[in-house]
């Protein structure tokens, strides 16, 4: 048996992990280092449905332009409204969303 082995490094390891991630600015998730954003995906929706929030408040517009103008998804926006986390002030006349 070779004594002069190395041992498994736990600190090492830690550190290994430590450098591969990073916290997400509002929830402190952990997530990847190589993340293109500051938080994670999920406190990035919200920051993003808030400003689809204040933006169909401020202007008189349909989903196909909330997703153009966001450069989102048209399902994301069609998902929200299933959820009915936005909708239309009436179905029936006008696109205009509200929150
Ligand atoms: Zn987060």
């Amino acid at each position: 048996m070779d004594i002069n082995k190395p041992r498994l490094d736990l600190d090492e390891l830690e550190r290994k992990n430590s450098i591969s991630y990073k916290y997400c600015e509002h929830c402190g998730a952990a997530i990847p280092r190589s993340a293109e954003f500051a938080c994670c995906s999920h406190c990035q929706e919200t920051i993003l449905f808030h400003a689809v929030k204040d933006y169909i408040r401020e202007n008189n517009v349909n989903e196909f332009q909330v997703a153009e103008h966001f450069g989102i998804p048209l399902r994301l926006v069609k998902q929200w409204m299933r959820e009915l986390r936005i909708e239309y002030v009436n179905p029936n006349r006008g696109p205009r969303l509200f929150q």
